[in-house]
């Protein structure tokens, strides 16, 4: 499995039954957190997500609608006597600001947490299955986007075939890699002949609060699933430069430039009651776009 629930969908002031950024990625038996507004617990217990099964948080800025949930979320981990290692990545006074709230709460941690400050673009999960790449959004303080990719060997095993060439399962991993293999008397089995492509591997990007920016094009290119934020629709691009957020329209040509494979898009601003118009505008320049509707899976 490798999906991602949506858990809030609203930018700044939770309204109109929208909660702020949180979402939660699911990969082989782990759950990544991205983002972690006001109310993430109380979705939670909503969507059914297992606070245990959570190994890795990642918080792309310091707003508030991105991380106020965080500290209850620690403190609820402590209280449920957690006992895996956590580690949250984020910007650099993020270690300071959850540290002081712990120490003046007097809460002692039952388990090992680690704060890891974000300051450059780079690998930060290096995990057996998946990755974890950080890159810098565009947005009015520091801010990151992340990008998920699964793991995978470029072929597989083609058992009938490896055992009929008498291949030592020993060196499986090595034909996994493309390597040919020499037998003992000097023949050599052209991999080709006893693997199977893979297929390519799926990943999932979290551009967090952005103006539009293209810079983030590099970091993004040919992602199966794309989120990009629309905190405005198409006729307030003045106002979306100026408060360093995007529209439906540049979303979905950030999706289109990054020859994503579907978009997602959501932080929409409580002036607008209801959603369906971003839909419909990014769907004009991206068809395959959809809401980040609150509650709803997507497999990647
Ligand atoms: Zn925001
Ligand atoms: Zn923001």
């Amino acid at each position: 499995m490798f999906g991602v629930t949506i858990l809030g969908n609203n930018s700044a002031i939770p309204s109109h039954d929208r909660h702020p950024t949180a979402q939660v990625v699911t990969i082989e038996d782990q759950i990544l957190l991205l983002d972690c507004g006001e109310g993430t617990q109380m979705q939670f217990n909503k969507y059914k997500v297992r606070r245990s099964k959570i190994t890795y948080i990642f918080i792309s800025h310091l707003h508030g609608d991105h991380y106020f949930g965080l500290i209850g979320l620690i403190t609820s981990m402590a209280l449920l006597n957690r006992v895996d290692d956590l580690h949250i990545y984020g910007p650099k006074n993020l270690q300071q600001i959850i540290e002081i709230q712990l120490d003046a709460a007097g809460v002692i941690l039952p388990f090992k947490l680690t704060i890891h400050a974000i300051t450059e673009t780079k690998m930060i999960v290096d995990e057996k299955k998946f990755t974890v790449h950080c890159f810098p959004a565009l947005h009015k303080i520091e801010c990151w986007g992340f990008i998920i990719k699964e793991k995978k060997n470029p072929r597989r095993i083609d058992l009938e075939k490896t055992i009929a060439a008498e291949i030592p399962k020993s060196y499986y991993e090595e034909l996994k890699k493309g390597h040919d293999y020499i037998t003992k008397d000097g023949t050599t089995i052209v991999n080709e002949s006893v693997t199977i492509p893979n297929a390519v591997p799926k990943s999932y990007a979290f551009c967090a609060d952005t103006r539009y920016d293209e810079s983030i094009l590099e970091h993004i290119k040919d992602v199966t699933l794309l989120y990009h934020e629309t905190t405005y629709l198409k006729d307030q691009p003045e106002k979306a430069f100026e408060r360093f957020h995007s529209t439906t329209e540049q979303a979905a040509t950030i999706a289109l430039k990054a020859n994503a494979g579907n978009l997602i898009i959501g932080h929409f601003s409580s002036r607008y009651d209801t959603i369906t118009s971003f839909l419909n505008e990014a769907k004009v320049i991206f068809p395959n776009t959809k809401l980040a509707k609150e509650g709803t899976t997507f497999t990647i």
